[in-house]
């Protein structure tokens, strides 16, 4: 591995079929694709794969030939993240460092379950929950390395309805389940923004989605502190449990920061427990330059990040972080197979507690590589050019006569759409986005603008999505992508084009 191998180099070294590699021979270099996903849209996908790759379980074994045809295939025919035209989703190109590290764990196989499938990936573990909590909260605190930020913000919500119900109901919801006097009344606010992982979260734990009340932002996609002590007065006036407030540091598509600080006085002012999904923009721990967006984030009871969005992780890499040492403690359990008493009074730690999963990879490992690899200074370098890069294609948007900027970038997205002079501009923009998908060109991102205060947005809202994750493209890679799109746009706009590309 290259000392200077970062994410999104746009070559990846593959372990050669074992039987055609000439002994002492140089590691084959894989050329970039051509293509950012597979051409030709997802009906011939389906049946090339299907003949190349089934029946999945013949008979008798095909034996290495089974392996070598994945290796030939898949590097053509998957989206490649690392491809400087992929740039729809919080979707990384994953970090050389992390994914060697990521096969050693693999072949290690360790399982973060119980201290004895696990030894030193168990001290791992710990060692980057208190890192990470200390860059959070600037003071050690706990946490769970968990699959990403739907499962970071479940336990979160976790944790804050067993506390809501413990000091409001008197009851512990994990052995009596929820009473029926708090049912219907325990309440979430986050911005009408917010994750929909929230909304599935509150369902899962038995409160319905709509304990998630939404409050209005502005136009940036930020929520409204004023509008945020409304709501949590109209709860209290209303004789109903305010359990938590979240807040989100970086939405899903503007990147929008909600005021931390403004949320976090609302939350404590009403007893709540303050939670803030940055599963995106937690990122900017790793960086010194832009670590003063999260101020305020050290006051928040608990906070999601994803290292497998901002942070070049392959996924899964998140983390659920609470600023209490002890945040954890309502998940641990004691199980005879697993971890029993007399083994924890020995000094052998029991793992049940840091986890809702039992059989569990050891995430924390790749995470620790690549943070030992690049350093602060690294992560702060490739940090500053995804925000460069977000700065130069909103300024090349707002000068191109074929585009509309949408937002001012708040992190490394910028949303837009191509200005269509014949068609409906949501057809023409939804077309374009399928054109260059079907041809294999490039992935963007769609979504829609929020109309006023956050209600979802409906006719003309649709706009184009650049997610900005890969450090190394250059802004004469970005003007090409812009060129694309915008010959996309012309092809596909015109008055009478019935259902598009
Ligand atoms: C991506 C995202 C999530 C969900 O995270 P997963 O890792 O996809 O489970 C939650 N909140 C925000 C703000 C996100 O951007």
């Amino acid at each position: 591995m290259s000392g200077s191998a970062e994410p999104g180099d746009s070559t990846l070294t593959v372990a050669p079929p074992r039987q055609s590699l000439p002994p002492g021979g140089p590691m084959p270099t894989v050329a970039p694709p051509r293509h950012s996903l597979p051409p030709g849209g997802p009906e011939a996908l389906d049946e090339a794969v299907r003949e190349a790759f089934t029946p999945v379980l013949p008979q008798s074994g095909l034996g290495a030939p089974a392996l070598d045809a994945l290796l030939a295939y898949l590097p053509e025919h998957t989206v490649r993240p690392a491809h400087p035209y992929t740039a729809g989703h919080l979707h990384c190109p994953p970090d050389p460092v992390a994914v060697a590290a990521d096969q050693l764990v693999a072949a290690l196989n360790p399982s973060q379950d119980s201290w004895d499938q696990a030894a030193a990936t168990a001290v791992i573990e710990d060692c980057v929950l208190e890192s990470f909590s200390a860059l959070a909260f600037c003071a050690p605190g706990a946490g769970s390395v968990t699959s990403g930020g739907t499962e970071s913000n479940h336990l979160a919500l976790l944790l804050a309805r067993d506390r809501a119900l413990a000091v409001h109901y008197g009851v512990d919801p994990a052995q009596a389940g929820i009473p029926a006097s708090a049912a219907g009344r325990v309440r979430i606010l986050a911005s009408a923004v917010a994750h929909f992982s929230l909304a599935r979260a509150a369902a899962q734990l038995g409160l319905g989605e709509q304990a998630v009340v939404p409050v209005p932002v502005d136009a940036e996609h930020r929520l409204v502190p004023a509008e945020l002590a409304r709501a949590a007065e109209r709860i209290a006036a209303a004789g109903d449990t305010l359990a938590v407030v979240v807040a989100t540091a970086g939405t899903t598509d503007a990147g929008a920061i909600d005021p931390l600080a403004a949320c976090a006085e609302v939350a404590r002012a009403h007893g709540a427990w303050f939670h803030v999904d940055a599963a995106y923009g937690g990122g900017l721990l790793l960086s010194d330059v832009r670590r003063p967006l999260l101020d305020g984030i050290e006051l928040a009871d608990s906070a999601s990040v994803d290292l497998h969005k901002l942070g070049w992780q392959p996924i899964p890499a998140g983390l659920l972080l609470t600023r209490d040492p002890h945040g954890l403690a309502p998940l641990a359990r004691s199980v005879a197979y697993l971890s029993d008493l007399d083994d924890e009074e020995a000094g052998y730690p029991n793992l049940l507690g840091r986890s809702l999963r039992t059989t569990r990879r050891a995430d924390a490992v790749k995470i620790l590589a690549a943070c030992r690899h690049h350093g602060r200074d690294g992560y702060t370098r490739m940090i500053e050019s995804c925000f460069a890069q977000a700065a130069h294609t909103a300024a090349a948007l707002a000068a191109h006569p074929a585009f509309e900027l949408a937002l001012r970038p708040a992190l490394t997205t910028v949303l837009f759409r191509y200005r269509a002079a014949h068609g409906d501009p949501d057809r023409v923009n939804a077309a374009l986005r399928r054109r260059l998908l079907s041809e294999g060109a490039a992935v963007l991102g769609r979504t829609r603008l929020p109309g006023p205060g956050g209600a979802p947005g409906g006719a003309g809202s649709l706009r184009l999505k650049l997610t900005l994750l890969r450090p190394q493209t250059t802004p004469a890679e970005l003007d090409a992508l812009l060129a694309l799109v915008a010959e996309a746009g012309a092809a596909c706009d015109s008055a009478d084009d019935p259902a598009g590309a």
